[in-house]
């Protein structure tokens, strides 16, 4: 395209190349896609890394306008995995070499909690005899907590800032002490300073959003220097209050679309940092993380939630694989990977290089 041919010679995309590249279709988008799978190739090779993504519970303090297991929702199931059960699934995933696990839950104050992560952190390291890398997360935190789970074992943290504008963050969050804009920029600079690889990312599609907005957040990440993305495109859950604008949003496929082209931008704009394929994208189409993983990304996070609370995790409608137990992905990503001519870093941390340069 004339617009992708003037952006390769430069050295990194501003404001207006992003909102064209957002903008991108036919010819173009295809060179964007290409583009992207070459700078893959070329920074982070064509190796994907497994992150046993355990849901330990989905009891949650806050109520964000567009998550199906937001406090405010009386219609959800609570549950609370018991510390054995989470151990369990970090064992499948040491034997199934998986490298490392997520433990994603609702966020919760307090002593007990904090205690129970720090207790679980430790239990996954000795388990694994400290093989096993642990990404955390359970939303926002104090410095001190981040420190002591850091210390703990675990060395990635997850928190998306949902939207980097201050504007949209507070159309789909409660205006209350909560639900702070600033005490989550705030979080994201603490994981920093404890020491973590700090990942981040945004939902794609929402309501109110801008193609603006988008561009915006990508410039937040390269701004705030990530090591790690996740971002997926937002799916709205009947129960929430966001659902109201339902008419208003992205048909499913537009948002399935822009979320690859953020990716791709992305790879493009963050060389060497980790992109993961998010599960939201395979909600809307069956091969959607196959896609990603083939135009950018090169993280994936198989389920190993144990089966029976799955159906209970619903941030939004139609999550895949809500009915299968840990091992039935295992063999069904392998080969799905395989498709897409990326290996498997089994039993492989697989860090961000962009992190290790930081060091
Ligand atoms: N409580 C933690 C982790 C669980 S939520 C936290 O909020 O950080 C994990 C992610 O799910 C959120 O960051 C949000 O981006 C995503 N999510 C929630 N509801 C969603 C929806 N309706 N569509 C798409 N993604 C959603
Ligand atoms: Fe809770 Fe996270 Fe859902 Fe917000 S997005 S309601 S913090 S689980």
């Amino acid at each position: 395209m004339g617009n992708l041919s003037t952006i390769r010679t430069k050295k990194t995309l501003n404001r207006d190349d992003i909102i064209t590249l957002l903008n991108s279709t036919g010819d173009d988008l295809q060179e964007l896609y290409e583009y992207a799978a070459q700078i893959k190739e070329k920074f982070v090779g064509n190796f994907v890394y497994f992150r046993g993504l355990i849901e330990f519970s989905n009891i949650c303090e806050k109520n964000c306008y567009y998550c199906g297991i937001r406090s405010g929702n009386r219609k959800v199931k609570r549950y609370n995995l018991t510390d054995e059960e989470i151990i369990k699934a970090a064992e499948f995933a040491y034997e199934n070499k998986y490298g490392s696990v997520v433990l994603q839950g609702g966020e919760l104050e307090g002593r007990a909690f904090t205690d129970r992560i720090e207790k679980l952190v430790k239990e996954i390291k000795s388990i694994s005899d400290g093989k096993l890398g642990i990404t955390l997360s359970v939303g926002e935190q104090t410095l001190d907590t981040y420190k002591k789970w850091y210390q703990a074992g675990a060395h990635r943290y997850l928190l998306r800032i949902e939207s980097s504008s201050k504007e949209l963050y507070y159309k789909i969050h409660p205006d209350d002490p909560k639900h702070r804009f600033e005490k989550r920029l705030q979080a994201l600079a603490d994981l920093k300073t404890a020491g973590y690889q700090v990942g981040t990312g945004v939902m794609i599609g929402l309501p109110f959003q801008t193609v603006e907005n988008l561009a915006d957040d990508l410039l937040f990440m390269k701004e705030i220097d990530i090591d790690m993305c996740g971002m997926g495109p937002y799916i709205e859950h009947t129960d929430t209050p966001l659902w109201k604008y339902k008419d208003q949003l992205l048909p499913l496929e537009t948002r399935f679309q822009l979320a690859l082209k953020m990716i791709a931008i992305l790879r493009i704009l963050m060389n060497d940092i980790n992109i993961a394929s998010a599960t939201a994208l395979q909600a809307i189409d069956p091969i959607g993380r196959e896609k990603a993983l083939m135009i950018g990304a090169n993280i994936i996070m198989p389920n190993i939630t144990p089966g029976i609370y799955r159906d209970n995790y619903k941030l939004y409608e139609n999550k895949p694989c809500t009915s299968e137990e840990a091992a039935d992905c295992s063999n069904c990503l392998e080969a799905r990977i395989h498709l897409t001519g990326n290996k498997i870093g089994y039993d492989n941390w697989g860090d961000s290089t962009h992190f290790k340069k930081r060091q």
